[in-house]
């Protein structure tokens, strides 16, 4: 249905879901924008007639191919992989790659989508795209994400370029597979340009952005706590995850006087009562980032603290909470578990971590609840800065970076009281300030343009 005809977000949900069968992470991304924009859309009668939200919702293309690669025992292997270039409007399409064996098309163009906005929130001239693969980095060599990468490069090196498309790190693309991608795009392209971000600090990377989505998630709970007269110091926080995200938002609340409880990977969580301190953080960076190792190897290490299998951290009564692992980490009874046992704030490191059902209960509560839109901006904020010190052939000090990256996150921030509070004295509903904000840019510069 239309949305000029449609009375309510299911109508247009409806619709959505007819055109995108089967991707139901697509749709819950959509419903999560569309329970916000939809209201305000019906309230701008230019936005509904020029069909901005079907317009939007629709990625501009996709580009789907297959990446094969020999292994470590001379086997041809073959992967599918992605670049879900969603929309360009505001900027060159901008946003990670991620390998990991549940990639598919839904999740990446759900990722897509919300990169768009997240993008606009920035400030920065970035439009919204996203890619992977099915790839799963998990044991393999060296030398075999090394081919993988090059042989995925091959294919995607003439969709992309620096005013085309710029991707980066996400889940499974880490220094390394940064690296890789780039040298083989160099190579194809006899072009020395900043087509990636992320890249290693010797040939073009910026400093700061290996620490941005963590050091900004924890600005942006800082930001949320004074707007309400408080502080994160003195705070317990429950993070999920202990990949780049989650490693560095530990870091950061440390800094800022928290009390970090606990850290994750897929097999389970560890929880420290006695704090994760700078020490600790240190161990978890090697086992993580130098030994690829895993999360209960910790309490193996630290005697204060326990493993629990299989399970997810939320249990664990804190102030904080930041799930920093992945889509749909937190489900509507972990939520409202959350919320009984007294949780003051959620900042959402990882993409989409909440489920919807989780997302209403914070939002009824009235907590301070930050969407990944806005408390992960800081990556694709400080990856923006990269570009911009590539076209400037430049390299900016940590102290330049780290506060343009402080001054972005409290913009965003913002930009979420001004949408998403109606008087000064109401609770800030940072779920419609993030997702009405974001869309404003977008859609004013889509009218500009007509029918395009
Ligand atoms: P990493 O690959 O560095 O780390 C991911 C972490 O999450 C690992 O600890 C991993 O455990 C865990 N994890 C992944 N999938 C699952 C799963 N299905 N169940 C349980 N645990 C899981 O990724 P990042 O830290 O870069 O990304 C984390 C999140 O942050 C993602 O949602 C990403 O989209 C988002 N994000 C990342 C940005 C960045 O700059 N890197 C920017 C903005 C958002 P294991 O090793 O066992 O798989």
């Amino acid at each position: 249905m239309e949305l000029e005809n449609c009375q309510s977000v299911d109508d247009f949900m409806s619709g959505l879901v007819k055109r995108n069968p089967g991707e139901p992470e697509f749709h819950q991304a959509v419903r999560e924008f569309a329970e916000s924009v939809v209201p305000f859309v019906l309230e701008h009668p230019q936005y509904q007639e020029a069909q901005i939200l079907e317009r939007m919702t629709e990625p501009d293309r996709i580009v789907i191919f297959r990446v094969t690669w020999e292994d470590d025992q001379n086997r041809i292997r073959a992967n599918r992989a992605w670049r879900v270039q969603f929309n360009n409007s505001i900027g060159p399409y901008k946003g990670g790659m991620r390998f990991h064996t549940n990639v598919t098309q839904s999740v990446l163009k759900f990722l897509g989508f919300e990169q768009t906005f997240k993008n606009s929130l920035t400030g920065l001239p970035m439009g919204g795209a996203k890619g992977g693969s099915n790839f799963n980095p998990k044991g393999k060599s060296n030398n075999e994400v090394m081919r993988f990468c090059q042989s995925l490069m091959t294919e995607l090196h003439r969709h992309i370029g620096e005013d085309t498309d710029v991707p980066a790190g996400d889940i499974g693309v880490g220094a390394r597979e940064i690296s890789y991608l780039f040298g083989q795009y160099k190579r194809l392209e006899n072009r020395f340009v900043g087509t990636l971000t992320g890249k290693g600090l010797a040939f073009g990377g910026s400093l700061v952005r290996t620490e941005a989505t963590g050091y900004g998630c924890v600005y942006f709970c800082e930001d949320m706590f004074n707007h309400v007269g408080e502080s994160i110091r003195g705070k317990t926080v429950g993070i999920s995850g202990s990949g780049n995200v989650a490693i560095y938002a530990a870091e950061k609340s440390v800094e800022l006087g928290a009390k970090v409880l606990t850290l994750s990977d897929s097999s389970g969580f560890i929880h420290d009562p006695d704090g994760i301190d700078a020490e600790k953080i240190a161990f978890v960076k090697d086992l993580k980032e130098v030994r690829r190792g895993r999360i209960n190897e910790y309490a193996e290490k630290f005697k204060s603290a326990s493993f629990h299998e299989g399970k997810r951290p939320w249990s664990v009564p804190v102030d904080v909470a930041m799930p920093c692992a992945t889509q749909n980490e937190v489900s509507g009874d972990e939520a409202r578990t959350l919320l009984a046992n007294g949780v003051k704030a959620v900042c959402e490191g990882a993409n989409m971590p909440t489920e919807l059902e989780g997302v209403h209960a914070f939002v009824k509560a009235g907590i301070l609840y930050a969407p990944a839109k806005a408390a992960n901006a800081g990556g694709v904020a400080v990856s923006g800065l990269e570009q911009s010190q590539n076209a400037l052939r430049l390299s900016w000090s940590r102290e330049e970076v780290d506060e343009r990256l402080k001054t972005i996150m409290r913009e965003i921030h913002a930009q979420c009281v001004t949408y998403g509070s109606k008087a000064k004295s109401e609770i800030v509903n940072y779920v419609d300030g993030a997702n009405i904000a974001g869309f404003v840019k977008v859609a004013e510069a889509m009218l500009a343009y007509g029918a395009v």
